[in-house]
């Protein structure tokens, strides 16, 4: 087996361990980026992902923006809780931005980024899983399969972007973990009513159902029971559709048509601390969040992009204990108020407490009358704990 030496191994290559790679790819520096997936087949992941505008500045930066294929804009979030009559309406004005975020597909993101980083000068290997790694003080080192042959690497700081399937091999790393007992299920809808720029959030007992504006149509995320899953994927669309809708309500007039449904399993889950030696974790594998406020890759595209900062500002101390202190410490406010965010959501709204519900509702209205509020609201979403 052959060793080679990296200054950086970024183990996973989906879109945050990708945006590292591409932060870091004119450095100077060596970097190594390890997907255990070839070459995406076309439409491999329905799931739509609600950019910030943060995030959309990020992309451009790494000229990752312009190779996406589709991007629509969100320019008003509607967000309303089933069985009360409180709603609040978040503009882009009320933000001072553009838009309030961007409607891409996780596949296409995908397919723009792993495009983008096979002409570039960033060393990435498709189709290696990683089975192995160790670290001692100095260095990490992995083990990893790429068409057929194992092969032992080194470097001086080693990227956990794998969504979290490898932590178990850190000791000292522990994850917190609260399952919420919901799935999503994601697929394109086509209403009678099409999309003009609009974002419906609503809350329901079950949990929130979005339909994000996608195309000409709507990208929709529906929360179910666990118990509910199997049964709601396995729908004829007819029955898909009119389930649906009495869900959702009137408000975008029929549900004509649905694309492909997937499924997933949803669970807060963050790791504590989000290092340890020689190594750094970003994107799901340092906090996988519920879907219910799009905070997700945004926060992991800020956890590569500070991250890969700090490994420019540090060229000579890079994976030291320094470093990663002053990573850690970067991103524990973002994460923590991503995280609190999105969870105090789920627990107020998803709930069938009849008071609570009322309450709710209320809040929704006194936050629409109140416009300092909402736009720290709407900046926080876009530009995480900041917000600016
Ligand atoms: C239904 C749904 C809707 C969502 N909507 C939004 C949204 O609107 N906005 C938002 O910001 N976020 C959203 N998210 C969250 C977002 O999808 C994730 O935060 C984001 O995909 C995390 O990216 P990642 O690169 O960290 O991890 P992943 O996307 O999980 O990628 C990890 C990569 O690591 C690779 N890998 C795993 N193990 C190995 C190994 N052993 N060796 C090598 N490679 C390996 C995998 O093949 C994969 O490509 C949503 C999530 C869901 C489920």
């Amino acid at each position: 087996m052959a060793t080679e030496c990296y200054d950086t191994i970024i183990i996973g290559g989906g879109p945050v361990g990708m945006a590292l790679a591409l932060t870091l790819q004119d450095s100077g520096l060596s970097t190594l980026i390890l997907e255990a997936r070839g070459v995406p087949e076309e439409n491999e992941d329905p799931r739509p992902l609600a950019l910030s505008h943060g995030s959309r500045l990020i992309l451009e930066h790494l000229n990752a923006w312009h190779e996406l294929s589709h991007t629509t804009p969100i320019t008003t979030i509607h967000i309303s809780n089933q069985g009360s009559l409180g709603r609040t309406v978040l503009l882009a004005d009320d933000a001072g931005v553009p838009a309030l975020g961007y409607v891409v597909n996780y596949h296409n993101l995908f397919r723009a980024m792993h495009s983008l980083l096979q002409k570039s000068k960033a060393n990435y290997l498709a189709g290696a899983k990683v089975t192995k790694f160790t670290t001692d003080t100095k260095q990490g080192q992995v083990e990893f399969e790429h068409a057929g042959v194992k092969k032992q690497i080194t470097a001086k700081l080693l990227v956990l972007a794998d969504g979290g399937h490898l932590t178990g091999q850190i000791k000292d790393i522990n994850y917190n973990i609260q399952d919420y007992q919901q799935w999503a299920i994601v697929a394109n809808i086509k209403t009678q009513i099409r999309q003009s720029g609009i974002a419906y959030e609503r809350f329901t007992p079950d949990g929130p159902v979005a339909m994000l504006p996608s195309g000409d149509d709507f990208a929709l995320v529906w929360t179910v029971d666990p118990s509910a899953a199997k049964e709601v994927l396995a729908l004829n669309e007819t029955d898909f559709l009119s389930r649906l809708h009495a869900h959702f309500g009137d408000r975008l007039g029929k549900f004509i048509t649905a694309g492909k449904r997937s499924g997933f399993p949803l669970a807060l889950k963050y790791a504590t601390p989000v290092t340890s030696q020689r190594i750094a974790l970003v994107g799901n594998a340092a906090q996988t969040l519920h879907p219910v406020a799009g905070q997700g890759f945004n926060l992991g595209l800020r956890d590569a992009w500070e991250l890969a900062h700090e490994i420019l500002a540090s060229e000579t101390e890079i994976g030291t204990p320094t470093m990663l202190a002053n990573y850690r410490q970067q991103r524990q406010t973002d994460s923590g108020a991503g995280r609190i965010f999105t969870d105090s959501l789920i627990k107020l709204f998803s709930n069938d407490n009849l008071l609570l519900r009322n309450m709710n509702g209320l809040g929704l209205s006194a936050l629409d009358c109140l416009p300092p509020l909402k736009r720290f609201v709407a900046r926080r979403m876009i530009f995480g704990a900041r917000g600016s």
